[in-house]
């Protein structure tokens, strides 16, 4: 099973949506859904805007359950963020700091080890991104990559966006290619999908000024795929961008993933907004973002996983949103401060049995993955001690 899909899902989905009964101006895109041809922008723009947002689930969650039947994927990591010190200041971010900042911190390579340690018994992954470090080169990570392998063989490395491998390649005088190639060397496993926001230039000039372009987002990807580093996709909505724009942000992913097959997974966003960080952006409503979760699934036809990624959308969004195309959830954060600071307010320390229970919730089985969808193990909630019944006071 590659990527823990049904080999068969094609077939599978066009023997469901034959007997699908739903309005006639779904007709086309769902005859395309049915013989595989992927969705053009005008479908995208359509299910941007139907009103029908319960047929637009439906579809989705049918597409989901023929790939994946009910299983919802879910892997054990901890998040470090290695040091919040950035020498660019996205307008979104609430994470980075100046140097000088009462509150910037950088954590050395003991001290990262020592966090990690914490959570190195119960973990399979550990999730690292941060700021651009004006000195870590790639030096400095290889030494930190080096050292968790050594210390953690079990343990994948999943880090650096984008943009961080694009300022590690330039403090260090070397290509993309090179520098991804000594970080795999020393034991980097993949890289998540962060930093791609939307992929418009013009978005990016307004929102992430000086961060890596479109193409150059793209390339890294490509880079790291050729490379044989499997990434993860992303988008972040609810700023500034056009319903057209996001639909370019979907194709450009759609059509690398055509050319090289190495995203794993695409975990799309909405930005929390406060006062003081882009005023012009809206709060993504829950609707919203269930309509952005169905809409991907449906337009990203080759990248298998979309994730509800609760540390941002909370939990009950999260719980929707595998009903609405969704087959993928976060893990089990143990530690997290990047959403936090943008106003997240999901618990942390969630453990295995909670995350499990927003799956069962939903109506999927929960199933733990690893980070690169290679391998699969039903999860099943450990039963709670038996409650002692105590007899109730009658009332009167
Ligand atoms: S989003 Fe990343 S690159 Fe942009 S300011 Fe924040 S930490 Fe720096």
């Amino acid at each position: 099973m590659a990527a823990g899909e049904n080999q068969s899902w094609q077939e599978l989905l066009s023997q469901s949506l034959q007997s699908l009964d739903c309005p006639s101006e779904f007709s086309s895109i769902v005859s395309k859904l049915a013989s595989g041809e992927p969705l053009s922008r005008e479908d995208g723009h359509f299910l941007f805007t139907t009103r029908d947002l319960d047929t637009l689930g439906n579809i989705a969650n049918l597409v989901k359950q023929s790939r994946f039947a009910d299983s919802a994927f879910f892997n054990v990591n901890v998040h470090i963020n290695q040091t919040n010190i950035c020498t660019l200041a996205c307008k979104f971010c609430a994470f980075r700091r100046g140097r000088r900042a009462p509150d910037a911190y950088q954590l050395d390579i003991d001290e990262y080890i020592e966090d990690l340690r914490k959570y190195s018994s119960h973990v399979d992954e550990v999730h690292s991104v941060g700021g651009l470090h004006p000195e870590w080169d790639v030096d400095h990570y290889s030494s930190l990559f080096s050292r968790v392998k050594n210390e953690f063989p079990e343990i994948h490395i999943k880090a650096l966006t984008a943009v961080e491998i694009k300022h590690i390649a330039n403090l260090s005088n070397l290509s993309i290619r090179e520098t991804l190639s000594t970080l795999k060397n020393s034991g980097l496993g993949s890289l998540p999908g962060g930093g791609a926001e939307i992929l418009d230039d013009d978005v990016r000039a307004i929102i992430c000024r000086g961060k890596e372009s479109s193409a150059e987002y793209l390339d890294i990807h490509r880079t790291a795929h050729q490379l044989d580093i499997p990434t993860n996709c992303t988008m972040l909505f609810g700023t500034i961008e056009s319903i057209d724009q996001r639909i370019t942000h979907l194709l450009k992913l759609r059509d690398l993933q055509s050319e090289t097959n190495g995203f794993q997974c695409f975990v799309p966003y909405p930005f929390l907004p406060d006062d003081s960080r882009l005023p012009e952006a809206q709060l993504a409503t829950g609707s919203e973002i269930l309509r952005v979760i169905a809409v991907s699934r449906l337009m990203l036809n080759n990248i298998p996983h979309i994730k509800a990624y609760r540390m941002n959308i909370g939990d009950e969004i999260a719980e929707l949103a595998l009903q609405f195309g969704a087959d993928d959830i976060d893990g089990t954060v143990q530690k997290e401060s990047i959403m936090h600071l943008a106003g997240s307010n999901a618990p942390l320390d969630h453990d295995k049995n909670e995350l499990a229970k927003i799956v069962l919730n939903s109506g999927s089985s929960p199933v733990q993955r690893n980070t690169t969808y290679t391998s699969f193990e039903k999860y099943i909630i450990p039963k709670a001690p038996e409650r002692r019944n105590l007899p109730m006071a009658s009332g009167d």
